[in-house]
């Protein structure tokens, strides 16, 4: 008999899966280069001050119906068929005129913050076109934050290191996102110039259970000692917000203070915000 394909033993469920997967591929592809993409900004704000001091730059596909338009499920597939090189260089482009044209008015943040996926570090010129984009808009690095993940961290971590390296030169800050949910170790995150840890959404959400704020303390206490910013994301309520402040967590994220919104929406924001 025939030898058995590697790929027999996938079942119809899984085949209609990779269907599904590259038809999103094909239409996300499609919504970039229709410019039917958009980049919207959620602000982050100064738990002691309360100014607003940062944003964080997501990326939006409007017009698409059901959950292929939630950037948790479009985004893994953009990393997966290498698109997201493109669109991130894109959402930085995007981000780093967005700062621009705020930086004239009234409480504009100080940065903005852009999420970096592992393939556009594998490209090995991330750091060429981090410079590229910020002369383009004549900024300085400090108007840049890069938000990498745990995983990153441990991915190819000489080439990682020289990156940040290379970055933290010319002023660019560097966040930990998800802080605490992946499997990177102390050791492998202290080879790294970080600026500042950003504490999950899951443990600010039962920030009163007992085990969640000994974690929130213990993140906030090893940024502290390591001299990092921390900023706490999904904050959802005055409450939350009040612990995170107590335990001298820097910087809150979430819906209490604002959604995600277009730049648009936020220049009004920001006009009609009170010092
Ligand atoms: P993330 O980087 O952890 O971003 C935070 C997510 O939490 C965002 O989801 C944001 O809209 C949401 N969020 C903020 N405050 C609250 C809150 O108070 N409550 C709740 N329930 N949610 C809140 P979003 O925009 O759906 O993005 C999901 C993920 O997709 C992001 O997670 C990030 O990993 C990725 N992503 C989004 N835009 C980009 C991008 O331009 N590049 C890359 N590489 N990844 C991106
Ligand atoms: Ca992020
Ligand atoms: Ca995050
Ligand atoms: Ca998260």
């Amino acid at each position: 008999s025939k030898p058995h394909p590697r790929w027999a033993s996938f079942s119809p469920a899984m085949e209609a899966n990779t269907r599904w997967r590259h038809e999103v591929i094909r239409q996300l592809r499609l919504a970039f280069q229709s410019n039917i993409l958009q980049v919207w900004y959620q602000p982050q704000i100064d738990l002691n001050t309360k100014a607003i001091c940062g944003m964080e730059a997501l990326l939006r596909w409007p017009g698409e119906v059901g959950f292929i338009q939630s950037p948790a499920v479009f985004i893994p597939l953009a990393e997966y068929s290498g698109l997201i090189v493109e669109m991130g260089e894109w959402v930085m482009d995007e981000s780093c005129r967005a700062y621009k044209e705020l930086s004239s008015l009234p409480h504009s943040p100080e940065r903005v913050a852009v999420n970096v996926s592992m393939p556009q570090f594998r490209t090995g010129n991330l750091l060429e076109r981090v410079r590229a984009i910020l002369a383009k808009h004549d900024l300085p690095g400090s108007a840049l934050e890069l938000e990498i993940t745990e995983s990153i961290a441990m991915d190819e971590p000489e080439n990682v290191r020289s990156t940040l390296l290379g970055l933290r030169e010319i002023g660019v800050q560097i966040a930990i996102d998800d802080f605490g949910t992946g499997y990177s170790s102390l050791g492998q995150l202290r080879a790294l110039p970080i600026d500042c840890l950003k504490i999950d959404k899951s443990f600010v959400d039962d920030i009163d259970a007992d085990k969640s704020g000994l974690y929130v303390e213990m993140i906030v206490g090893l940024a502290q000692r390591l001299g990092l910013s921390t900023v706490a994301e999904g904050v959802e309520t005055q409450r939350q917000a009040e612990r995170l402040q107590h335990l001298g967590c820097t910087i809150a994220q979430g819906y209490f203070y604002a959604k995600p919104m277009p730049l648009a929406t936020l220049k009004e924001w920001l006009m009609t915000r009170q010092a």
